[in-house]
């Protein structure tokens, strides 16, 4: 079938193309490099073969010849192939060789643009590459001439001379050479300069200094420098935002983690998912969930207390107008949403987002008796069948999921252990964590969604330093802010 040579962006996932999207969600074979986002790989279809073409540590990376020949055999097998480079394709990427090497063996491509590191990693760090009359023109240039070719064949004095702005890829390591060379082309001493490492992304690092300085600063790769009056700007917005430069740990399962996770990333915030539990079918595989659903008339409340319960109810209830004559109770607004995605608005929703509150605030059963349905996690604490019972009410509880310690793995081990700041959004999630990775060396804050998490915590030898006020994933952000962009950073804890 077709090889699609698409380029990833610059590291944000979020600066990949609708059209790269689409395409990576259809692919039967993803041929990458090492640091390509886990997020984009994740769009693939799970059965999707991922081959990781950079360089691993221990192992070799694939030379150019080995990489075309393998897409050619791919491409010829019939295959979907999405060969995903980084920023553009054909910006000093090779693109144009794995090209030729598939129209020379009849094997169609299309190529896919990507946002190139050229432009999109100056804007993140508040550098616009033109400006109006000062700065006319920007000239994308590589500072690493392949070595192979013999003389160099970029003319840096002609580039001095240019008077626009000069983008500088793969330049860290000639960086000497080059402020030489733009400075002996008659280019001023003072002139800004900046370098920006791992653009893009939440551990993006901005230096600036002038031409003849910037060399006195330790650079790395990969990084894009900057050199024109431009390179003094600073619309600095990516670096100010409220989690900016803060790593957060979240532990929520995966299936569930998404709008935390979006969230904290918006604010700013590197995000490890650390996932602690992931949601399974209960023991009996739903079968009393599925019982419950079909006479689901004979209740007279039903109660939800997290959007798994909602979701696995509803996937079982083929019309939901059988409903019409049974109310419907959410533990919390997020439960709420959920209902609310299945067209379904909650009757009752307590003031605080717990179940004594919600014991509080529900009805008494009529006189001649009442039925209330809970479907909810397998585990879960009897606040709330014994104080419903305690009130006159018959009633039912089903296990609509179960929650199930999930492995840890290592990589995601390593970066929690240099994280700002962990969210526990359940009481498993915290035992299940502090099982797997044990409860020294917490970050910094501990964030919880609410006060049954928290005495889970405390349970565990765990302080929690900050508890989410509502308790509610919206609350968990904003509990997550307030310990992080005050400046503060608390030491680690020990026990
Ligand atoms: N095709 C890519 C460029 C590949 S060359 C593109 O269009 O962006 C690799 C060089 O790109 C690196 O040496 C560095 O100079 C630059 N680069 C790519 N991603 C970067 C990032 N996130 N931050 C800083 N520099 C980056």
């Amino acid at each position: 079938m077709t090889v699609y040579l698409v380029g990833a962006g610059p590291g944000d996932p979020g600066l990949l193309t609708v059209r790269g999207a689409e395409l990576l969600t259809r692919a039967d074979v993803v041929v990458h490099d090492r640091l390509s986002a886990a997020e984009l790989l994740d769009l693939a279809p799970v059965a999707a073969e991922r081959i990781d073409v950079g360089k691993a540590p221990g192992r070799h990376r694939l030379g150019q010849e080995q990489i075309n020949a393998l897409l050619v055999d791919r491409g010829r097998d019939g295959q979907t192939v999405v060969r995903l480079k980084g920023g553009d394709p054909f910006v000093f990427a090779r693109g144009s060789e794995e090209a030729h090497a598939l129209a020379d063996a009849g094997v169609a491509y299309e190529v896919v643009p990507g946002v190139t590191s050229a432009l999109a990693v100056p804007a993140y760090a508040g550098i616009p590459v033109t400006q109006r009359f000062s700065s006319t023109s920007f000239t994308v240039v590589t500072g690493h001439e392949d070595p192979t070719s013999g003389e160099g064949t970029v003319d840096w004095s002609a580039l001095a001379r240019t008077g626009g702005t000069l983008v500088i890829l793969m330049g860290v390591s000639r960086w000497g050479e080059i402020a030489r060379a733009l400075q002996a082309g008659g280019l001023a001493p003072s002139t800004p300069a900046a370098a920006v490492r791992w653009g893009t992304r939440p551990d993006q690092q901005t230096t600036r200094a002038t031409l003849a300085t910037l060399a006195d600063h330790r650079l790395a790769s990969p990084a894009v420098i900057v050199v024109g009056g431009v390179a003094a700007e600073e619309l600095d917005w990516f670096g100010t935002r409220p989690l900016s430069g803060r790593r957060v740990v979240v532990t929520r399962a995966r299936a569930q983690s998404s709008g935390l996770v979006t969230r904290l990333r918006e604010l700013g915030a590197e995000v490890v998912e650390a996932p602690a539990i992931e949601i399974v079918d209960p023991a009996d595989a739903g079968t009393a969930l599925r019982a419950a659903v079909a006479r689901i008339t004979s209740f007279d409340w039903v109660v939800f207390t997290s959007p798994n319960g909602v979701a696995r109810a509803f996937a079982l209830l083929p019309d939901t107008r059988v409903l019409g004559g049974v109310m419907v109770a959410a533990i919390g607004p997020g439960t709420a949403d959920a209902l609310a995605e299945v067209r379904v608005v909650a009757d009752l929703v307590p003031e605080r987002y717990v179940a004594e509150s919600l014991l509080e605030a529900f009805p008494a059963p009529p006189a001649q008796g009442g039925r209330v349905l809970l479907a909810r996690a397998a585990v879960a604490r009897d606040v709330l069948p014994e104080g419903l019972a305690a009130a006159g009410w018959e009633v039912e509880v089903v296990a609509a999921y179960e929650t199930r310690p999930a492995a840890l793995a290592d990589d995601a081990r390593n970066r929690v252990a240099g994280a700002d700041a962990i969210t526990f959004t359940s009481s498993s999630t915290v035992v299940n964590y502090c099982d797997a990775v044990g409860s020294d060396g917490m970050p910094g804050s501990v964030v919880s969604i609410g006060p049954v998490t928290s005495a889970t915590a405390r349970q565990r030898g765990v302080t929690v330093t900050a508890e989410a006020d509502p308790h509610t994933i919206d609350g968990v952000v904003a509990a997550v802010v307030a310990a992080l962009s005050s400046g503060f950073t608390p030491p680690p804890q020990k026990r």
